[in-house]
């Protein structure tokens, strides 16, 4: 059976980043830039104060005492030059008129009304920013495969950019199978199961910055599953989950070769997700991921998230690992390697682990109680007390 590696690899290689496309700052937050981009401008665009206070000569500076000649706020510009021994009030930002190469702070003055008084050893060229200081025109200040966030978006607009290429983001189809689901929002009669598993995923899809697009249930026949999945092959990515074991209701399989799909593997050796299937339908990443909902949640994390980064353009594809103690014991009988769930807290400076009992596969509630997951080999345990290795399930703990 491949490995967590081997599958990863073997679905990283089938993926790549979707075409680029221009939008707009705002709606971009979390994308990869496509673009390099260069500075139109030097930044600042002229030499310009670093502090509320007075601007004047130093070359040509003969006494202690400067005629206060002007006032000049940011945003305005002085026409006339700054003569030998006169000064001009300046605010932060202004730009240095002609004549002046100092800026010393209203704080390290005198005030003697229409005069200053300089006290102590002013520095020549001191509290001036300088043309081109901070950027120069031509420069590259982002460089393509920089995430927007932010601070990108500020330097972006700060040099009269709105628009910048970013990779496209995949739409991704979320069916669900089994003729045993309902729909949430209804109240399961019987043995009937909410359909959750679209939930969870479309939410991962969202928050991997990616697009879901939920297509319902597919009863458990043939026909159901075929025109589901050629549904799904409207968007970029398909997903689908449950169907995909050997049960005699599972139909995914069968349908994605008969639909002349390449499945490139259709087990994993991991526990949960043993029955995800990988492959390429009609020129799309297919994902079969296990119809129990940890399980679907595991593989998605382990499987899918990845290709949906390597398609946005990302480089970084997989999530960061902490060192933490662990406060319970734990051990894998069985043969495959096991991701048990963790919850990770940050205590007095280091990261501690603790592991709920409860690791079943259809386990919702350990699951949404966890942040993070740790890889058990087989024979393998965790040793309460001791440090290991926690893979985050989000963004930060
Ligand atoms: P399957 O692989 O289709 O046999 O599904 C395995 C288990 O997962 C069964 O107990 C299903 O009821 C459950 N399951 C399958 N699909 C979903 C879903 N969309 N939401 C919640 N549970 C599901
Ligand atoms: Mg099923």
């Amino acid at each position: 059976m491949i490995s967590i590696y081997e599958a990863q690899q073997v679905i990283l290689q089938h993926v790549a980043p979707l075409p680029r496309e221009e939008i707009d700052l705002l709606q971009g937050l979390g994308r990869i830039i496509a673009e390099d981009v260069a500075a139109p401008w030097d930044v600042p665009t002229a030499d310009n104060s670093a502090m509320d206070g007075y601007a004047f000569s130093h070359e040509s500076l003969q006494s202690n005492r400067l005629k206060v000649t002007g006032f000049l706020p940011a945003g305005m510009k002085r026409s006339t030059p700054v003569l030998a021994g006169e000064a001009i009030k300046i605010m932060t930002g202004a730009p240095i008129p002609s004549g002046c190469d100092t800026v010393v702070p209203i704080e390290e003055v005198v005030d003697l009304g229409d005069e200053i008084r300089l006290q102590g050893d002013v520095k020549p060229g001191a509290h001036v920013r300088r043309r081109g200081d901070t950027i120069r025109e031509g420069e590259v200040v982002i460089a393509a495969g920089t995430t927007l966030h932010a601070s990108q978006s500020g330097l972006l607009a700060s040099l009269g950019r709105t628009r910048v290429a970013t990779y496209g983001r995949p739409r991704v189809a979320v069916i669900a199978t089994g003729d045993e689901l309902v729909e949430a929002g209804s109240v399961p009669e019987g043995a009937a199961v909410v359909n959750s598993n679209s939930h969870s995923i479309a939410m991962q899809i969202l928050e991997a910055g990616a697009e879901p697009v939920v297509l319902g249930i597919a009863r458990d026949t043939r026909e159901a599953t075929r025109e589901m999945l050629l549904r799904g092959l409207e968007a970029d990515v398909v997903i689908t989950s449950g169907g995909v074991s050997v049960g005699d209701c599972d139909y995914v399989k069968e349908v994605v070769e008969e639909l002349s799909g390449e499945l490139l593997f259709w087990k994993v050796n991991i526990k949960p997700g043993k029955p995800t299937a990988f492959g390429m339908l009609r020129g799309k990443p297919f994902f079969g991921l296990p119809g129990n909902p940890v399980a679907t949640m595991i593989a998605f994390e382990q499987f899918v998230r990845p290709a949906l980064l390597k398609m946005m353009g990302h480089v970084s594809l997989f999530r960061p690992v902490v060192r933490a103690t662990v406060t319970e014991g734990f051990r894998n009988d069985g043969e495959r390697p096991h991701l048990v769930l963790c919850r990770l807290a940050a205590q007095e400076g280091r990261h501690v682990a603790s592991i709920s009992r409860a690791q079943g596969s259809s386990n919702l509630l350990t699951m949404a109680r966890a942040n993070g997951v740790i890889e058990v080999a087989p024979g393998g345990c965790l040793v309460p007390e001791t440090e290991i290795e926690v893979t985050l399930l989000t963004g930060r703990v």
